[in-house]
């Protein structure tokens, strides 16, 4: 239930002074949803995005140009429009000069009124130089001295919708603000004292009613404290979410090393230090009687499979099972084929299961998971979707997580309710969004690439020059090496698209002639098998294939990857694309092969490509150049929408939050103590509504 301190907030703007039917439809466009109209908290928290400024005074001779300015004159003539359409203009002076006003809505009555002859007025708004002479076109503000001594020198300027005034919106806000009721402080008082931060009325005051122009940006001590409260209250209804999760699911899975140290001593290669260190974190996760909820962050090629294989094997010690779960056939039967002889030489027992095996094995395999003979099982979605049981599920590891919807999610949720959880993903979600996003889970960084990676050189080439990246492309294979050539899936027409592909493949044959495969997503899975297994086993040199390639797929020695169409990909998707390559010993290439003329955009991010192989780097940029909401992945997982708080520049506030919030939760976990009430109030007035559900009589 909502503290009934709340209340005034939550009611329709409707209700306030001077929000009739009109104005009100208006505010439910701009801060309404389908399912509920604007109410007076929204309007309290609709931020102003800068300010106008009116505290420039000068005298006429002085007055800057092309500014907002406020003039003090004496109102010395009218002078009458001539012509039916031609403006009404008042002349005012001081003792420097003078200044036109101009009105080209013809409302004579009014100035007249407003401006009487003789009198001394303030006048605000930007001022101009027309033929010689100070003009001001619709004066903003026109006053006498008692109005100018009340008149905010700094108007707030907030977001509008189409046929909602700047002053119709202030006084709908102020309006608001007046509603505010005393809420008990939420934040911890000392802190709050020690960086200068505003109360919650204060902050919003300050900002809603700026004295000066720093008072409204990002920075201002009333900003970072709104962006804390928001921040606070999204992290802390999540530490309540994973707290229950936790404590109600939790098994202690203890690992013994037998297993994984024998699947190590047959890899081929040295972990390295984050990948050790992941490890022991997993583990000491999977010890504790708190079910894991644990995040495998890792760019391209840093690694990540080989930890989850060992993670599997530190649960089988525990005397339980894992599932491996990739987001498409191909990476399954990829990471089973790679997975299957280490396991095999340290004695776990591995199967794959995805939608398309035959009958027969499908069988075997989901008798071996419900009679606990499998340790370990990789496959598709199709492993929690089928009727599949296990023995005993302990841990689930979830490979690429942005291929998988908001749905799957929850069914996966579902299935491996006791198990730990472990999720991997590739694309290189800032710092800032990880939390937002994966905000109920620890995180673990594979920062390092294994050792022996040369860096990849990365070009450009318009697609006039096709015929010398042919030519390069045919003088690398003659070498040895082997090539992706990408096409990418993007008009309308998936067809159209396809017929591209084909249409690369066969010129591509023509000079290749059977080194060259094409894969695409529309194939048979045996035909895309096929492929593949040609390419990595290096009976094909070239592959040419549409997007399908972008995640996860691994062969070491391909070490040139053409990209044709450069311009029309994001920069996550190309900095995936080249993670394909370099993951070898061989020198490798990228050619963005791109159609000019580019947009300003895409150029950015072509040089971007060039410049770095830093997926954290190019997913700080690709955050820049496109907005965090088009960032791969993070549309369909729900990111929450801020109101207050900006990612881009409050992001260290977020972290900041998110332990704060760990803490509160676990010294009281029901937030029974002394600030705890005040922080129910917090996930109220923020709507974190379901988190607040989980609390004693909350
Ligand atoms: P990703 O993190 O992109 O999923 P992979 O797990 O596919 O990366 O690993 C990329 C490649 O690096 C694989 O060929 C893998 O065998 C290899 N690899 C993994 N760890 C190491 C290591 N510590 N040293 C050398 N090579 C490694
Ligand atoms: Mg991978």
């Amino acid at each position: 239930m909502r503290p009934s301190v709340l209340n005034p907030l939550f009611v329709e703007a409707t209700k306030l002074r001077g929000v009739g039917p009109k104005v009100a439809a208006a505010l439910d466009r701009l801060l309404g949803s389908p399912s509920r109209p604007a109410r007076v908290v929204d309007l309290v928290l609709h931020l102003p995005i800068s300010v106008i400024d009116r505290s420039t005074r000068a005298k006429m001779r002085d007055a800057p140009r092309d500014q907002v300015v406020t003039l003090e004159g004496r109102v010395r003539e009218h002078l009458a429009p001539a012509k039916a359409n031609a403006p009404f203009k008042a002349v005012i002076e001081d003792e420097t000069g003078d200044c036109t006003l101009v009105f080209f809505r013809n409302n004579a009555s009014w100035i007249e009124k407003a401006l009487p002859i003789g009198s001394t007025r303030f006048v605000s708004g930007k001022l101009e130089l027309w033929d010689g002479r100070l003009q001001m076109v619709h004066p903003d503000r026109v006053m006498d001295a008692d109005a100018f001594a009340t008149m905010p020198l700094v108007e707030p300027v907030y977001p509008l919708t189409e046929g909602l005034f700047p002053r119709v919106l202030g006084k709908a806000v102020e309006a608001a603000l007046e509603r505010l009721p005393d809420l008990p402080e939420w934040q911890d008082e000392p802190r709050r004292v020690l960086r200068g931060w505003p109360t919650f009325a204060e902050a919003l005051r300050a900002v809603h009613r700026p004295s000066k122009p720093g008072d409204v940006e990002a920075q201002a001590p009333a900003r970072l404290r709104l962006a804390y409260d928001e921040l606070l209250a999204s992290q802390l209804a999540l530490a309540l979410v994973r707290n229950q999760q936790v404590v109600d699911d939790g098994v202690a899975h203890v690992p013994t090393g037998a297993v994984s140290s024998r699947v190590e001593a047959a890899l081929p290669f040295r972990l390295t230090g984050g990948q050790r260190k992941a490890l022991d974190e997993i583990r000491a996760d999977m010890a504790s009687p708190r079910r894991m909820l644990r995040l495998l962050q890792g760019d391209v090629g840093s690694g990540k499979t080989v930890v989850a294989l060992l993670a599997a094997a530190s649960m089988m010690e525990a005397g339980a099972q894992s599932a491996l779960m990739a987001p498409t056939e191909i990476l399954a039967r990829q990471h089973f084929a790679r997975i299957a002889p280490l396991a095999g030489a340290a004695g776990m027992r591995v199967a794959v299961l995805t939608g398309r095996d035959k009958a027969s094995e499908r069988a075997a395999t989901k008798a071996g998971l419900e009679d606990g003979t499998i340790d370990l099982v990789v496959g598709t979605h199709a492993l929690f979707s089928e009727g599949v049981t296990f023995r005993d599920l302990g841990l689930v590891v979830v490979d690429e997580q942005h291929r998988f919807g908001v749905a799957q999610r929850l069914t996966l949720a579902e299935k491996g309710r006791a198990a730990e959880l472990l999720v991997m993903t590739a694309t290189p979600i800032p710092r800032t969004l990880v939390l937002t996003v994966f905000g109920d889970m620890d995180v673990s960084i594979l920062s390092e690439k294994p050792a022996g990676r040369q860096p990849i050189v990365t070009l450009a080439k318009p697609a006039d020059a096709m015929e010398d990246v042919v030519a390069a492309v045919g003088r690398a294979v003659a070498n040895g090496a082997r090539v992706y050539w990408v096409c990418p899936l993007v008009t309308e027409s998936e067809h159209a698209d396809l017929v591209a592909a084909e249409d690369r493949f066969r010129a591509l044959e023509e000079y290749f002639g059977d080194r060259v495969r094409l894969m695409h997503g529309q194939m048979k899975g045996p035909e895309r098998d096929s492929a593949m297994a040609d390419f990595a086993s290096g009976r094909a040199s070239v592959l040419v294939a549409t997007t399908v390639i972008e995640v996860g797929v691994d062969v070491p020695e391909a070490s040139v990857m053409v990209i044709e169409h450069a311009e029309r990909f994001g920069l996550a998707q190309l900095h995936q694309l080249r993670g394909r390559v370099g993951r070898g010993a061989a020198k490798s290439f990228c050619l963005l092969v791109y159609k000019s003329p580019m947009g300003k955009t895409a150029e950015q991010r072509i040089d971007m490509m060039r410049d770095t192989e830093d997926g954290f780097v190019i997913a700080e940029a690709d955050l820049r150049l496109r907005g965090e909401g088009e960032l791969i992945g993070t549309k369909q997982s729900g990111l929450p929408n801020f109101k207050l708080a900006l990612l881009d520049v409050h992001g260290k506030l977020l972290e900041e939050a998110r332990r704060e919030a760990a803490g509160l939760v676990a010294d009281d976990p029901q937030l029974l103590g002394p600030r705890g009430e005040a922080l129910r109030v917090l996930l109220h007035l923020f709507e974190r509504d379901a988190a607040a559900r989980l609390l004693q009589g909350g």
